[in-house]
């Protein structure tokens, strides 16, 4: 395997694939393999602003109205292209290898959150039709979301539809004090809101929790932060232990579109990771 071609697929997250307008492919480190990305937010609306985020916000994205039967078209291209030749014509993937390129889900993550979107339970009613579709490639359904609106009906309605078989949630938790989250996420959002969130949807729905910690400026998260951070993570587990998939550490790899976000020693993060297993028995993995 060519780490170099792989590192570069991985870092590299346009949304933008020949003619489609929603769709697009990504080697995904967290998936294994090609993952189906489905942009709802064109338009880059987010409920965040955080400090890492790679979409530049400074530059308005299209406002468009969502329509899924072209979501569901530009799937189908996108599937037949892979059945064509596994996408290796694909520039930016044409040097990682056929395994590296195996399909394995399609993804809700897009240039801001996806659930703010109203027709989000129909899209995800949508996205199990197509993962029955194609059974063949048993696709997980996961959502990358950053927990403001886990609480919400009609999100909740989406929820079901998406874990119906096979289907995650994985939700942002960078922070373990109010501080540093608005450090990191800047949101009018309070971390406590987030918590009851996430500790509501894991009750009902598989997730994975995902962390992203950076250095900003010259500031790290100290040992305090994360003893609050693993303390959270406690607190979610206990809600419901079998419905934790995963909790997901990772540090910056992607070109951010503000300035001074710095990456972490994995050796920072191993040894967060390390310290979350001492507390509780649940998958931890550094990505
Ligand atoms: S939640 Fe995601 S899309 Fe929104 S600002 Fe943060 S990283 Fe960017």
């Amino acid at each position: 395997m060519n780490d170099v071609a792989l590192k570069k697929a991985w870092s590299d997250h346009s949304r933008l694939w020949e003619n489609n307008v929603w769709v697009y492919p990504v080697i995904s480190r967290r998936a294994g393999g090609l993952s189906i990305g489905v942009n709802l937010n064109l338009d880059k609306r987010c409920s965040f602003d955080c400090v890492y985020c790679q979409v530049d916000r400074t530059i308005p994205g299209p406002s468009a109205k969502i329509d899924i039967d072209r979501i569901d078209h530009e799937i189908e291209i996108l599937i037949a292209e892979y059945e064509k030749n596994g996408l290796a014509n694909f520039s930016n993937f044409k040097e990682v290898n056929s395994e590296q390129r195996r399909i394995k889900d399609i993804s809700l993550s897009g240039d801001g959150e996806s659930t703010l979107v109203p027709e989000f339970p129909l899209v995800c009613k949508r996205l199990r039709e197509i993962q029955q579709r194609h059974s063949e490639y048993n696709l997980k359904l996961t959502l990358i979301t950053n927990a403001t609106q886990l609480e919400k009906p009609r999100v909740r309605e989406g929820l079901r539809y998406l874990t119906e078989k096979n289907g995650e949630i994985w939700t942002k938790l960078d922070a373990g004090s109010e501080e540093w989250f608005q450090k990191i996420n800047v949101t009018p959002y309070s971390l406590d809101k987030i918590q009851v969130g996430i500790e509501k949807t894991i009750v009902d729905f598989p997730i994975c929790i995902q962390t992203l910690f950076c250095q900003v400026d010259s500031d790290i998260p100290s040992d305090k932060e994360i003893n609050l951070y693993i303390d959270r993570v406690k607190r979610i587990y206990e809600k419901n232990p079998k419905n934790l998939m995963e909790v997901q550490l990772y540090g910056v790899i992607r070109h951010t579109a503000r300035p001074r976000v710095f990456p972490l020693d994995k050796f920072f993060l191993e040894s967060i990771a390390e310290r979350i297993r001492k507390e509780i028995p649940a998958k931890v993995k550094v990505y």
